[in-house]
């Protein structure tokens, strides 16, 4: 098939890796220009899952390891500390990881893709990797964003592992993701757009120096709240349709998973099936819904765990069974303080 495929992140890249190997012709658009085509990421994943993605794509994850995690510590709330035991949690180099995939593909830089894209209609189907973009599908009522930025920083010294700020409500996080010989990814979502921690982290850290600012929002509705998936023979992948963790705005390795279900259904059949890729996306990432669920309760001061002990049982089963996926260990207990504290 003729493939068009718009948006070269995460989700694009890969996909346009493993459609290329199956025999399908492709093509990519993406908006940046080559030269400042930089993953806004703090670049932080389970090395469990991203070790198999990346052999799909002949790629050796050890290559692109910065720093391997042991332990996360959470700062909550009323002075409360909660540290998270890693299981496979890392960051990685995700610049060279896309560009590596980006070089065997044809791309052409700087095309800012819209609906009405005429050279769009050459394409058996034109997939939507646009990210939190999502410009090439009709808006979804139910989208909720949460807005966010980043600054990538060397030189820091004394803080050397995950560190995360919970804020009160649930309606946000600090981080620093380290990436190693005193560099990491510092920044904060907030609902609120107050950004705790940012100011702080420069008072405690003044010899920090920035090499980048970035940022745009993260998305938090998940697909169910993100139909249709699909508009003529335009199809969202990745987190246009909403594949992101919405607890953590976590959304690598879930683009990545869509990416394959996608692939799976093209590969059934000559044409593709789309009602059955928005039935196995939407069944993939049920559970999702009920996290969403949870946090929104949180964010409104609605969350009781008596009367939403269904949902926050259905976070807990769904989030162990994937405990490798997430690359921490998820503990009943420990889930319930946190959530209590926030
Ligand atoms: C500040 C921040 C930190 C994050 N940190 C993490 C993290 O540590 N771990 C994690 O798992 N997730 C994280 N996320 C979320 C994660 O980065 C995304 O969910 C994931 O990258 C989505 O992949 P994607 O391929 O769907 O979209 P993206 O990776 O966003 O790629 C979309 C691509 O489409 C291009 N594009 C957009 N519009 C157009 C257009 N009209 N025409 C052509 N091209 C277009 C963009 O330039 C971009 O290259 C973070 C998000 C933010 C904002």
């Amino acid at each position: 098939m003729k493939l068009a495929i718009v948006g070269a992140g995460v989700a694009g890249s890969y996909l346009g890796n493993r459609l290329q190997e199956d025999g399908h012709q492709i093509e990519v658009f993406e908006s940046s220009r080559k030269e400042s085509h930089w993953p806004v990421c703090a670049w932080g994943a389970s090395k469990n899952m991203l070790e198999t993605f990346s052999k799909d794509v002949g790629l050796n994850f050890d290559n692109y390891v910065l720093h391997r995690g042991k332990k996360l510590r959470m700062d909550l709330p009323d002075e409360k500390i909660e540290y998270l035991d890693l299981k496979g949690l890392v960051t990685y180099d995700k610049y060279q990881w896309e560009q590596d995939l980006c070089q065997r593909l044809r791309i052409n830089y700087g095309f800012h893709c819209n609906p009405e894209s005429d050279f769009l209609s050459n394409f058996d189907y034109v997939i939507d990797c646009t990210g939190f973009h999502r410009s090439l599908l009709p808006r979804s009522p139910q989208d909720f964003i949460i807005p966010s930025y980043e600054f990538l920083v060397e030189n820091v010294s004394g803080i050397d592992e995950f560190y995360v700020i919970g804020y009160k409500g649930a309606r946000g996080y600090f981080w620093f993701f380290p990436l190693g010989d005193g560099r990491g990814y510092m920044g904060a979502g907030d609902v609120d757009r107050k950004y705790y921690g940012i100011s702080e982290f420069f008072e405690k850290n003044p010899n920090a120096k920035i090499l980048r600012k970035i940022g745009r929002p993260i998305r938090l509705s998940p697909p169910k709240r993100m139909l249709p998936f699909y508009n003529d023979n335009i199809i969202g992948v990745g987190e246009s349709i909403g594949c992101v963790f919405p607890m953590l705005g976590e959304g690598i390795i879930p683009s990545l998973i869509c990416c394959n279900i996608f692939i799976d259904v093209l590969n059934k059949d000559s044409t593709f099936d789309v009602g059955l890729y928005e039935k196995r996306v939407l069944k993939k990432f049920g559970y999702y819904d009920d996290v969403y669920r949870i946090v929104r309760l949180k964010m409104d001061g609605k969350l009781n765990s008596v009367k939403h002990f269904k949902l926050l049982m259905s976070m807990y089963r769904n989030m162990k069974r994937e405990e490798k996926r997430f690359g921490f260990g998820i503990d009943f207990e420990q889930m319930n303080r946190l959530l209590k504290a926030l």
